[in-house]
This record gives C-alpha cells, sequence and structure tokens, in this order.
C-alpha cells in the first residue's frame, strides 16, 4: 500500500481497499462521463439505477445467491434490524430462539424482546464469550418461530465455523453476519435471512444489506414502520425513498474487487492466511499475549489478545501508533488488544503487526 497510509485495526468503520478509493477517488466529481457525482444524482435516474442493479447483482455472484431471496440495501445499520427482525418474521406472541455468544447477540435479543418472546437457548457470557457450544445438546423450541444466532462476534472474536440445524416449524435460520460479510463463501440456502452493516467488510457506514427469502416477506406487524417493512423495500427495489446512494456505490466497487481477486474462496484464503500468522504469534509467545477465545472458534476477522503483564497495554497500542498500525485497544466493554484484520487489511499489515508484536515482547518480557 502507499507511503501515506497507515495499518488500520478498526473494527469498523474499517480500512477499505486502497484501489477502490482510488476508483471512487477518479470519478468522485464526474462519474464516467455524467458530468456529476454519484453524490449528486437522483436515485431514479439511469446512471443510479445501473449502479445498483450492478451492486446487487456482483454480490449475487459473490455469495450465490438464488432467484428465490431478495437483496435489499437499507439504512440504520445492523441495530435496526434487530428491531425489524422480528417486527417481520413474527407477531407479538410468537416465541423465537436466540444462542448468545457475545455483546452483539446479546444487543440483537435485548431489541426482540420488544416485539416478540425470545428465548436464550444458549449463553457464553458466564464464560466471557469464549466458546460457541455444539449445537447437538441445544434446546431448541419447535415452535419458535426462527433461530438467531450473530455469525461473528465482533468484540469477542468468537465465529460460528458451521452453522447449527434450525429445529424450529418454519426450519428458519437468522444471522447477523456484520462482521463476516463476504470473508468467506456462505451457503445462503441454509437462511431465512442474512443481514449486515457494510463498514467492516463491503464499504462504507450507511448502508446495511439484508439477503432474505422471498417467501417471508409480507408478514410485518402491522405497528411496524413503514422504513422496517421488508414488502416495502423488497417491492420497491430497495428505493421506496431515498437510499444511501454513495455508499451503494462504495460497495458495488467493493464488489468488483472481490470478484476480480478470484471471488470469495480466494478471499477466505487469504484471510485465514493472516488469521493463521497472527494467533500462532500469539500462542507461540510463551504466554506474553494471550487470546482468550477457544481455538476451534476463533474470528479470521476480530482477534482479541491480552498481555500477560496488562500494564503494557497502553504502551503496546502507543508504540504500534507510531509505528503507523492504529486503533488497536480493545472495545471499551472487554479491554485488552484488538486486531481487525477484515478482507481489506493487506497481508503486508498483520505481517508488520506480527513483526512488532515479537520486538516488543523482546524488549519487555
Ligand atoms: N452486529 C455486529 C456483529 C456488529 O459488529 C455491529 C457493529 O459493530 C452491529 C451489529 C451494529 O451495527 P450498526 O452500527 O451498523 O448498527
Amino acid at each position: 500500500q502507499s507511503e501515506d497510509r497507515v495499518f488500520n485495526f478498526a473494527a469498523g468503520p474499517a480500512t477499505l481497499p486502497e484501489s477502490v478509493l482510488k476508483k471512487a477517488e477518479s470519478e468522485l466529481y464526474n462519474w464516467r462521463g455524467s458530468g456529476m457525482s454519484v453524490m449528486e444524482m437522483s436515485h431514479r435516474g439511469k446512471e443510479f439505477l445501473s449502479i445498483i442493479q450492478k451492486a446487487e447483482s456482483d454480490l449475487r455472484t459473490l455469495l450465490d445467491i438464488p432467484s428465490d431471496y431478495a437483496v435489499l440495501f437499507l439504512q440504520g445499520g445492523a441495530t435496526t434490524q434487530f428491531a425489524a427482525l422480528p417486527l417481520n418474521l413474527c407477531k407479538p406472541n410468537d416465541a423465537v430462539d436466540y444462542m448468545v455468544t457475545g455483546s452483539w447477540s446479546d444487543k440483537s435479543l435485548k431489541e426482540a424482546q420488544k416485539y416478540c418472546k425470545p428465548n436464550v437457548i444458549w449463553s457464553g457470557k458466564s464464560e466471557k464469550y469464549t466458546k460457541i457450544p455444539s449445537f447437538d445438546g441445544l434446546d431448541q423450541n419447535p415452535d419458535a418461530k426462527y433461530l438467531h444466532i450473530c455469525a461473528n462476534e465482533t468484540i469477542h472474536g468468537v465465529e460460528f465455523k458451521n452453522y447449527p440445524t434450525p429445529k424450529n416449524a418454519n426450519g428458519l435460520l437468522v444471522a447477523d453476519m456484520s462482521s463476516n460479510f463476504c470473508s468467506k463463501p456462505v451457503d445462503v440456502t441454509k437462511f431465512g435471512l442474512i443481514y449486515a452493516g457494510a463498514q467492516k467488510n463491503v464499504g462504507p457506514s450507511g448502508v446495511t444489506i439484508v439477503i432474505i427469502r422471498k417467501d417471508l416477506i409480507g408478514y410485518a406487524q402491522e405497528i411496524t414502520p413503514v422504513m422496517l417493512d421488508y414488502k416495502i423495500h423488497a417491492e420497491n427495489n430497495s428505493l421506496y425513498n431515498t437510499p444511501p446512494c454513495y455508499c451503494i456505490y462504495m460497495c458495488g466497487l467493493v464488489f468488483e474487487d472481490l470478484l476480480e481477486q478470484g471471488g470469495l474462496k480466494e478471499i477466505e484464503k487469504k484471510n485465514m492466511k493472516k488469521a493463521g500468522i497472527l494467533y500462532d504469534a500469539i500462542d507461540e509467545s510463551n504466554g506474553f499475549y494471550r487470546c482468550p477465545v477457544e481455538k476451534s472458534v476463533r474470528s479470521l476477522m476480530n482477534v482479541p489478545f491480552t498481555l500477560e503483564k496488562s500494564e503494557l497495554e497502553a504502551e503496546f497500542v502507543k508504540e504500534a501508533a507510531k509505528e503507523k498500525m492504529l486503533q488497536l485497544k480493545g472495545h471499551r466493554s472487554v479491554g485488552g488488544i484488538r486486531a481487525s484484520i477484515y478482507n481489506a487489511m493487506p497481508l503486508a499489515g498483520v505481517e508488520k503487526l506480527v513483526a512488532f508484536m515479537k520486538d516488543f515482547q523482546a524488549r519487555h518480557a
């Protein structure tokens, strides 16, 4: 990457591919001869329609999304989906199942409590969210309308490597994929609904992507605000009101870039390599660094770790920043260090971090 860029380990908004930013810069004030910036275009004009349609079609190719699923580009962040889900998929007295594997699934559960009757079928809280259980022992409610999981817990660094089979009557699994969206191939057909805020792997904050099986659309509770009703957005191809046009355009550039890199199988290989060298550095540090997450469910995207001498953590973050490696402080709720290494983090960034960790240890051990 360019000399004047830092390695940005932020959890989101997060680093974007430099090539994508340069492309956006090159067409910032005159998009492909239109004489306008994408920010200035009518969302109903032919130029923007071509942008949103290409973004959707590239995303469909990337994730192999079947035609019986709708793709929606919405606003309000993944947090808005915490409410939209129960409002659209069940009635106020319906039961739903939630697995609570970290802060984000806990937040989604709390929001659902306002609109239906969620039941926690597993919680990792007492073990500080470092595990995902075996699915065999899960006590799923056969009457639940859906089973909800957070596929990757951004704060705790816990990631599902495979998915539970929903045992509810509808067979519905719903997943928050905000922080591992498009980081690896996913069998979309296993899910009734997938949602993801864009600002980690695929674009700027401001757009949230929902992939929903079409037969689930059209059953919103009466109180559902129009902006949270999937039917409204699906019928209007995400253009019911003014969409986050520029954000959708940026996501489109990222999808093109991911396809040019060979698609999500290739991306996954790169992500495994990056995460592998970072976890190895932690595990081989003789306890100087420690990752609390059980090995089999460690996230490829968010790598939390602590220092044996916790008083050195602030110094670690400070020294790393001097070497242009930023945003390594752990989330305020858990402390420690967290390196978010999304798709756009170059291997060179992780290699530089690992070299720094070794050097820091040598100086402070
Ligand atoms: N879910 C996960 C897994 C997240 O990491 C985040 C944000 O970091 C959210 C939900 C909330 O997303 P937003 O800020 O887009 O509402």
